[in-house]
C-alpha cells in the first residue's frame, strides 16, 4: 500500500528520444570544416546516444565499475580488468562508428572532422570510454615512425570491428592502444622516467620499471618511454606477444579515481617485458609527442562535448521547471546565465572543429595548416579543459538540489570534468608548453595570426585584444604571465571564429564579455541587452 500524500509536478520529464548532434553550433562547423558529407551518419549517432538504452549503458558503465583480476582460479597471473556489458557496448559503438582510429584510413577530405564531430557527439553519451578510443586513434601518427609496425599494426588500429580480449594482435579483427609515460616520480616531467630497456639480440628490448598511470590496460598495444642506452626512448609494447603468450604487464592496482570511474586506470610493472623500439633511441619524447598532440586534441573536443551534454541538461530543466510564478527559462536571471553558458559552449565547439580540420588539412599536406594546429592545440587544451569545471558546476546548479544528485547524470559530468585539464598536460605544463612552441616554431605564430586577421576590422572588440596580445607576447616576464597570455590567445582565437561564423547574437555577445571586458566573475553576467532569447533558442536540445 502507498501512501499518497502528494502528486508530483513541476518535475521536469526525462531528456530522452533527442538528437545529440542536433545542434547548430556543430552541425554548422562540420560543414565549414570540410565535413558536411558526414552529417547524416552524425545525426543517427545522436539519435542513438539520445535513446534510453545508451543513456542506460552510461550509468551502468559507471555504477559498475571495472573490477581488476590479477590471478586466475589456480593461481595464475592473468592481470586482466573485468568491465560491465555495457561498458562493452559503448566501446563497440564507438569503434564501430569510427571513433578510433578509422579516420587515418580514410581517404575522404574532412575525415578526421567527421570523427571530431562523433567523439564530441557520443561522449555525452558516456566520457571514460572515450580514453581508450581516443588513444587507438592518437598512437596512428607516433607509430609511423616505424614503417614495419605500422605496417603491421595499422590496419587493425584503424579497423571499425571492436574486438575485446587479450589475444596475438596479429589474431584480432580490431586492435585498441594505450600510453604509458606517468611514474610515480614524475609525470609532467617524463624526463626523470626510471623504467629501463636494455636491448636484446634479436633486436628488441626488454623493459623493467614501473607505471604510475596507464589507463586502459586492456588495450592490446602501449607506446611506453622507458630509459635506453641513448636516453628516453619510445617503445611498443604488447601485451600477448606474437606467438599467443602473455608479455609481463603485472598490473598491481587500479586507480580509485575522482571520476571516469568508468574506465579503468592502472599502475603496471615491467619485468622482462618485451619491447619493439619506436623512433630513435633517446627522442623518446620526439616520438611520442605526435601521440600527445592528437590525445590533446580529443582533451579539447571531450570538454567542448561535456560542456554541451550538461548545458542542455540546463536547458531543458529551465524550460520545464517553474519558480515563482513561471518558468525558470523565462526568467531575465536564468536566461543570462543559460545564455552564457550557451556562448562559452559555442565557443568550445567552434574551435574543437576548427582544430580538427587542421589536423585533416594537415594530414593531407597543408603546412600552414599544420603550423597553425601545432599552436592551437595546445593553446585550446589549456583553455577549454579549464574552462569546463565551470561550466559544468554552473550548468549542475541550474538543476537545484536536482541537479545534486546522482539520478540527473549531472553528478558524472561533474566528476569527469577536470579531468581533460590534468592528462595529457596539466594546465601550468600546458600553458608552458604554447610558450616553447611560441619559442622554437615562429611559422606557428604566424599561422595563428593569420587566423585571428581573418576577422579583422569585424567587431573592435576582437580588433583591440588581438592588438593587446601582440603586447603580452612581447612582454617581459613570460613564465609566469604564462596562464594569462595563453588564456587570452584562446579567447581572442574564440572570438575570431564567432565573429566570422556565429550568428550575431553570439559573437556580440562573446566579444562583449570576453573580449570588451563588460562581464562579471562567474556565469550569468552577460551586459543586458545580450541576445539572450537567440542564445537559448540556438542551444535548445531538439
Ligand atoms: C585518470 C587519469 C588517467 C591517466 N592515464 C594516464 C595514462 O594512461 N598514461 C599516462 O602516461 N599517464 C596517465 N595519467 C597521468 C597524467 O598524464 C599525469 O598525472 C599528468 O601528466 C601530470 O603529471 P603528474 O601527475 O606527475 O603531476 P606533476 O608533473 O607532478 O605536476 C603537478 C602539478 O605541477 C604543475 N607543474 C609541473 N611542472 C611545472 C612547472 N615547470 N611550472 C609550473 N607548474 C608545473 C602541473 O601543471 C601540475 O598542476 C593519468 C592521470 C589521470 C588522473
Amino acid at each position: 500500500m502507498s501512501a499518497s500524500t502528494h502528486e508530483v509536478v513541476n518535475q521536469p520529464p526525462p531528456l530522452v528520444g533527442h538528437d545529440l548532434a542536433a545542434d547548430a553550433a556543430l552541425v554548422e562547423a562540420l560543414g565549414r570544416e570540410g565535413a558536411g558529407w558526414a552529417a547524416d551518419d552524425l545525426h543517427r549517432l545522436g539519435k542513438l546516444g539520445g535513446e534510453a538504452e545508451a543513456q542506460r549503458w552510461g550509468d551502468e558503465a559507471n555504477r559498475h565499475e571495472p573490477r581488476l583480476l590479477t590471478h586466475d582460479r589456480y593461481g595464475h597471473r592473468v592481470d586482466e580488468v573485468d568491465f560491465h556489458p555495457s561498458w562493452h557496448r559503448l566501446m563497440d559503438v564507438a569503434v564501430s562508428e569510427g571513433l578510433a582510429g578509422a579516420a587515418w584510413a580514410d581517404p575522404r577530405p574532412g575525415a578526421h572532422v567527421a570523427r571530431a564531430a562523433g567523439l564530441f557527439t557520443w561522449g555525452q553519451v558516456e566520457a571514460g570510454h572515450i580514453c581508450p578510443v581516443s588513444m587507438t586513434y592518437a598512437v596512428v601518427p607516433a607509430l609511423r615512425h616505424d614503417a614495419a609496425l605500422a605496417g603491421a599494426y595499422e590496419p587493425l588500429l584503424t579497423s571499425r570491428v571492436y574486438d575485446p580480449g587479450l589475444r596475438a594482435p596479429g589474431t584480432k579483427r580490431g586492435l585498441l592502444a594505450g600510453m604509458g609515460m606517468t611514474e610515480k616520480q614524475g609525470g609532467s616531467d617524463v624526463r626523470a622516467n626510471s623504467t629501463t630497456a636494455t636491448p636484446a639480440a634479436d633486436g628488441t628490448y626488454r623493459l623493467r620499471g614501473h607505471k604510475w598511470f596507464t589507463s586502459a590496460p586492456m588495450c592490446d598495444l602501449f607506446l611506453v618511454l622507458a630509459q635506453a642506452p641513448a636516453g628516453l626512448t619510445c617503445f611498443l609494447v604488447p601485451r600477448v606477444l606474437p606467438d599467443g603468450s602473455r608479455n609481463t604487464f603485472r598490473i598491481q592496482r587500479l586507480k580509485d579515481k575522482l571520476g571516469n570511474r568508468s574506465n579503468a586506470s592502472s599502475e603496471p610493472e615491467f619485468d622482462e617485458t618485451v619491447a619493439w623500439r619506436v623512433g630513435d633511441e633517446g627522442r623518446g619524447v620526439r616520438t611520442i609527442i605526435d601521440m600527445v598532440a592528437m590525445t590533446r586534441l580529443d582533451c579539447v573536443t571531450g570538454s567542448a562535448s561535456g560542456m554541451r551534454a550538461a548545458l542542455v541538461q540546463a536547458v531543458h530543466h529551465a524550460r520545464h521547471r517553474s519558480a515563482f510564478g513561471g518558468p525558470l527559462i523565462a526568467k531575465p536571471l536564468m536566461r543570462n546565465v543559460l545564455a552564457d553558458l550557451a556562448v562559452e559552449t559555442e565557443a568550445a565547439t567552434a574551435l574543437a572543429l576548427r582544430l580538427a580540420g587542421a589536423v585533416d588539412r594537415g594530414v593531407r599536406g597543408d603546412a600552414a595548416e599544420r603550423a597553425f594546429g601545432r599552436l592551437a592545440i595546445a593553446v585550446a587544451k589549456f583553455w577549454v579543459c579549464k574552462r569546463q569545471p565551470a561550466v559544468v558546476g554552473e550548468a549542475l546548479e541550474c538543476l537545484g538540489g536536482n541537479g545534486y544528485v546522482e539520478d540527473s547524470g549531472l553528478p558524472r559530468l561533474y566528476r569527469d570534468a577536470p579531468l581533460n585539464s590534468i592528462w595529457e598536460g596539466s594546465g601550468n605544463v600546458q600553458a608552458l608548453d604554447v610558450l616553447r612552441t611560441l619559442q622554437r616554431e615562429p611559422g606557428s605564430l604566424a599561422a595563428f595570426r593569420a587566423e585571428v586577421a581573418a576577422a579583422a576590422g569585424a567587431d573592435r572588440r576582437l580588433d583591440e585584444a588581438a592588438a593587446g596580445l601582440a603586447t603580452m607576447l612581447s612582454g617581459a616576464d613570460l613564465e609566469s604571465q604564462a596562464r594569462r597570455i595563453v588564456g587570452r590567445m584562446a579567447v581572442v582565437l574564440q572570438g575570431a571564429l564567432l565573429v566570422r561564423h556565429a550568428p550575431a547574437a553570439v559573437a556580440d555577445a562573446f566579444c562583449a564579455s570576453r573580449l570588451g571586458g563588460d562581464w562579471g566573475h562567474t556565469f550569468g553576467t552577460l551586459p543586458s541587452g545580450a541576445g539572450t532569447a537567440a542564445l537559448i533558442e540556438r542551444a535548445m536540445p531538439a
